[in-house]
């Protein structure tokens, strides 16, 4: 097996991780530890903005924050102009707390709840990005009683399946999400949203699935609701300003995974937007995209301290860690692949082939299947690549074990932007019988 070619050593040939040695952060904070290199990160957020720039369009990069939605991350966001995307009140006061623009907020989801929309309208956050007949009706009763209006956006389900795991896929038409084209749904709510005073309906958003690697089904997308908002100028004289095209870039985990650079992702989307409003005649669109994954994802590694193992020969040889699916249940929901390594000789010859377990109670508290690795001992340091995104915000205290420490790592220092879990922290809500 190979390693990334990102895979950084220092003079003792450790990993290093925003150029520390990530022996050091396991001993400093302790392990489990979240480590972000948050060069990686700018990096990505320069790569999604420097297309849209050069094309001289007008754009928004939208930060899916579900992926990590720490406060630190919207407050690094922030400073380089992004927008982002939101998913429950919960990430909306996060958001604000790190300082984000409402105006620059859009508002996600399937079922917003009342207490969720009405917050929403109070902040006065950029878009609710509107999904079902039900939202619509909620989100009149609330800004008629505050007298409000709000910047809203279709969502739409363009039929398009992405080439992604079903549960990650979002872009057909049985999706739990977003009106149907096919059915008239869709136009049915655009009427609606037009002929509403309260609701400014500012355009379109599909997203069509997750960990995307060909450019292709974003362009059929693109191809699709293009179609649909010339249809649309034809028979309601609606025209958008805003195409959003969501989020799903793809990342590298191991080394099945080839991503494309953000810049290429961008610049096709741009190129296939501008021919197309050409060829129907429309005004230019906003573009706006979603990434969460690719923003985040390759930027982490979770070091994890080596300790029992289990070897029933021609069987199994269980190698465990001192985390699992409380940190990463990925592997467990959705049978994502990972790579790992030791942080001390991250280029060792790899002797052994172990299964990568973690300490819950659960037979699928896997990290790594079949995971190639030098002889290790209890003590060693294991470094799991590519655990940005949705490891820390998927986190649970499952086993009542408290959830790891988050690092932002950046030319040789490192700082603690989310401390780790206590035993007393997760009593925080507990009332129990007697007071
Ligand atoms: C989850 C989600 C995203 C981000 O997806 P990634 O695969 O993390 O890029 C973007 N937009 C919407 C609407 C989403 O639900």
């Amino acid at each position: 097996m190979q390693l990334a070619d990102s895979v950084e050593v220092n003079e003792q040939g450790h990993l290093l991780i925003g150029g520390v040695d990530a022996v050091k952060l396991a001993e400093k904070y302790g392990t489990p530890l979240i480590a972000y290199d948050v060069r990686k990160i700018k990096k990505q957020i320069r790569g999604f903005k420097q297309a849209f720039e050069d094309a001289g369009v007008k754009y928004m990069v939208s930060y899916a924050s579900k992926a990590f939605s720490a406060l630190a991350m919207y407050q690094l966001i922030n400073k380089y102009g992004l927008g982002c995307d939101i998913v429950s009140g919960g990430e909306l006061y996060a958001a604000l707390k790190g300082g984000m623009p409402p105006e620059r907020i859009e508002f996600h989801g399937n079922n917003k709840l009342q207490d969720e929309l009405e917050m929403a309208v109070d902040e006065k956050i950029g878009t609710i990005v509107v999904d079902n007949f039900r939202e619509i009706k909620l989100l009149d009763h609330i800004l008629r009683r505050k007298h409000a209006n709000i910047g809203v956006v279709l969502r739409v389900t363009p039929g398009i399946e992405a080439e992604t795991h079903q549960y990650i896929m979002t872009g057909q038409s049985n999706s739990k999400f977003g009106f149907d084209i096919r059915s008239g749904q869709a136009e049915e709510a655009l009427q609606q949203l037009m002929k509403n005073p309260r609701m400014n309906l500012m355009g379109i958003h599909c997203h069509i699935g997750s960990q995307i690697f060909a450019v292709n089904g974003f362009l059929m997308a693109a191809e699709k609701l293009v179609e649909v908002l010339a249809d649309w100028k034809k028979r309601f004289g609606y025209e958008a300003d805003v195409l959003n095209l969501g989020g799903g870039f793809g990342i590298r985990y191991n080394d099945f995974d080839q991503p494309l650079p953000a810049e290429e992702f961008v610049s096709a989307i741009v190129e296939r937007v501008k021919e197309l409003v050409a060829k129907y005649e429309l005004k230019m669109p906003e573009i706006i995209i979603e990434p969460g994954r690719a923003m985040v994802g390759e930027a982490a590694t979770t070091l994890y301290t080596i300790g029992s193992r289990k070897d029933v020969d021609g069987v199994c040889h269980f190698l465990a860690v001192d985390g699992g699916m409380g940190d990463n249940i990925r592997p467990a929901l959705y049978d994502a692949h990972y790579e790992a390594y030791l942080a001390d000789r991250p280029n060792a010859l790899r002797e052994q082939m172990v299964t990568v377990v973690g300490k819950y109670c659960e037979s699928g508290d896997v990290l790594v299947h079949d995971c190639a690795l030098p002889n290790t001992k209890p003590g060693d340091i294991l470094a799991m690549p590519s655990t940005g995104a949705y490891g820390y915000t998927m986190a649970s205290n499952y086993n009542r074990n408290p959830r790891p420490a988050v690092v932002f790592c950046e030319d040789g220092k490192s700082r603690l932007v989310v401390r780790r879990e206590t035993y007393a922290d997760m009593m925080a809500c507990e009332l129990g019988l007697e007071d």
